[in-house]
């Protein structure tokens, strides 16, 4: 199937309330101007030097997630166009962004990073973090961010059930929020091997990049 069949049919087997961030990492500006020109306008990418490049190469109507881990040097690249950071995991990152934010006379939506899975490797604010920045004067009187919402990857493992339970702990944490905090309203989770779980945990917003581009090399 072509790139557009494949958006195509994820989007037709999603509930209405779930968009799609299409993963664009690693593949070319022409490769992502073919799935924009059948009307798909959400990319992502993970580092930020490929999101500035293929911002600068194409229309100027894509909204753009950063997804990947965000070095607070490299926040003012990014802060005139970025239109959601999925990725923030430290309040000195979140003021930075706020700085940006700014300077560029704007509000940048963002997400917490929350860490959910049981591997080393991964980026990410426990709930506990969370809760201390969200009640912190400093984000308080921040004027140039708003927290959207959450995101989480679950551990990279065949165990399902696993798996579930990380979403399902996400969308606890997230559903506290939201009656606390009327800014929460994204929830992040699900990329191509475990959107349909995601869904089924409650996420709205996945992101899925080699199930329709095929596997990265
Ligand atoms: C690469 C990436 C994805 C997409 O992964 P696929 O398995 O290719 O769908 C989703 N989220 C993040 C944070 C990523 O870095």
């Amino acid at each position: 199937m072509s790139l557009a069949e494949n958006i195509q049919k994820i989007k037709s087997e999603i509930p209405s309330q779930v968009k799609l961030v299409v993963v664009t990492k690693t593949h070319p500006a022409e490769k992502i101007l073919e799935a924009y020109n059948v009307g798909h306008k959400i990319f992502g990418e993970n580092r930020v030097q490929e999101l500035v490049s293929k911002h600068e190469q194409l229309p100027k109507d894509i909204e753009w997630h950063l997804i990947g881990h965000l070095q607070t040097n490299k926040v003012k690249m990014i802060a005139s166009f970025v239109s959601l950071i999925h990725s923030v995991d430290s309040l000195k990152l979140l003021k930075e962004i706020n700085k940006c934010a700014e300077k560029e006379n704007r509000v940048i939506d963002c997400l917490f990073q929350i860490y959910i899975a049981k591997e080393e490797t991964k980026f990410g604010l426990s709930f506990e973090e969370a809760e201390e920045i969200l009640s912190s004067e400093e984000f308080k009187q921040m004027k140039n961010v708003r927290i959207a919402g959450l995101m989480g990857m679950a551990t990279l493992t065949d165990n399902q059930s696993q798996i579930r339970n990380e979403f399902k702990s996400l969308k606890s944490f997230f559903d506290g929020l939201v009656i606390r905090h009327s800014s929460f309203i994204i929830l992040s989770m699900g990329m191509s091997s475990d959107y349909k779980i995601a869904i089924e945990e409650g996420s709205n917003l996945i992101r899925v990049g080699s199930l329709i581009f095929g596997e990265r090399k």
